[in-house]
């Protein structure tokens, strides 16, 4: 299967086109509110988290599921405050 970078940006949001390469939304990290994810037919790098492969990686990423979701993360609040009120005041 010959996938150019054409296929892949099918699948891809805000997608601006260069001479030889496109431009658009990582999916990789999010929000990219400026699209930084460089694709070409040699392959895609971000220019915002580093992340780099193969042209075919990033089709099947983006055409066998929407990775852009963002993943709930629980926050757990630290309730483990250590005491300092109890130091000892000693005065000579
Ligand atoms: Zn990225």
């Amino acid at each position: 299967m010959n996938i150019t970078s054409e296929d892949v940006v099918e699948y891809l949001d805000g997608v601006h086109k260069y001479q030889n390469y496109y431009m658009e939304r990582c999916v990789f990290h999010s929000p990219d509110n400026n699209p930084s994810l460089r694709v070409s037919d040699f392959g895609y790098k971000c220019l915002s988290c580093g992340v780099r492969g193969s042209l075919v990686r990033l089709y099947n990423e983006v055409s066998g599921r929407i990775v852009v979701k963002k993943n709930l993360i629980t926050h757990h609040l630290l309730s483990g405050v250590s005491g300092r009120n109890n130091l000892a005041q000693s005065k000579p």
